[in-house]
């Protein structure tokens, strides 16, 4: 087996919006398993190959107390990327996001906000064939630009629609702060010996 010399970034990405919007059902797709926060926050990690980086998502998700809008401190500190999710049937879970977006920079504090990796997933798209839906794809898009253009992406984790495309960008996103000073990348990079993996992902 061929073995070469590669870094491995580990990103903690954190998932936020209002109870119900589907935070756990993305993770429960992207991850192909029943995840089942018990109490308090919990993670779970993926490996991804990115060109030759090797990444270690380690993705946060909360038990159920974002409908008292108290996750502590611990949930934010150290993020290196925020995927804020809203349901596109429910009016309500889009107009709290500027909420949710004001609450991270508040608890974990970037120390550049302007450029700090947010991704928005707009979820549920699958409902009724799209005729529940209460917020248009261009709305979103117009608060994605309005807070730094954002990316955004539309999902469904009932039908596992453009999930990883999501996961990816936020890896992505978070990657590309990297060359910059670790003021606000706080992901912990190591050079580990690994089996050389072929092809682009591995996600
Ligand atoms: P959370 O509170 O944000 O973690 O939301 P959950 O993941 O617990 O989902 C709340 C409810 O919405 C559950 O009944 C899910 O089965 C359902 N749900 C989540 N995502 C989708 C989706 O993309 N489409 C549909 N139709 N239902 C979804
Ligand atoms: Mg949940």
């Amino acid at each position: 087996m061929d073995f070469s010399m590669k870094r491995r970034t580990l990103l903690k990405v954190i998932v936020l919006g209002d109870s119900g919007v589907g935070k756990t059902s993305l993770m429960n797709q992207k991850f192909n398993q029943q995840y089942k926060p018990t109490i308090g926050a919990d993670f779970m990690t993926k490996e991804l190959q990115i060109d030759d980086k090797l990444v270690t998502l380690q993705i946060w998700d909360t038990a159920g107390q974002e409908r008292f809008q108290s996750l502590g401190s611990a949930f934010y500190r150290g993020a290196d990327c925020c995927i804020l999710v809203y349901d596109v049937n429910v009016a309500r879970t889009f107009d709290t996001l500027h909420n949710w977006h004001e609450e991270f920079l508040k608890q974990a504090d970037p120390t550049d906000p302007d450029t700090f990796p947010f991704v928005l997933l707009g979820n549920k798209v699958d409902i009724d064939g799209g005729h529940s839906r209460m917020i248009s794809e261009n709305r979103a898009r117009e608060w994605c630009a309005s807070k730094g253009n954002i990316p955004y992406f539309e999902t469904s984790a009932k039908e596992n629609y453009n999930i990883e495309e999501a996961f990816l960008c936020a890896a992505e996103n978070s990657l590309a702060n990297e060359h910059k000073p670790d003021i606000y990348f706080r992901g912990i990079s190591e050079t580990v010996s690994e089996p050389e993996q072929r092809g682009g992902c591995a996600c």
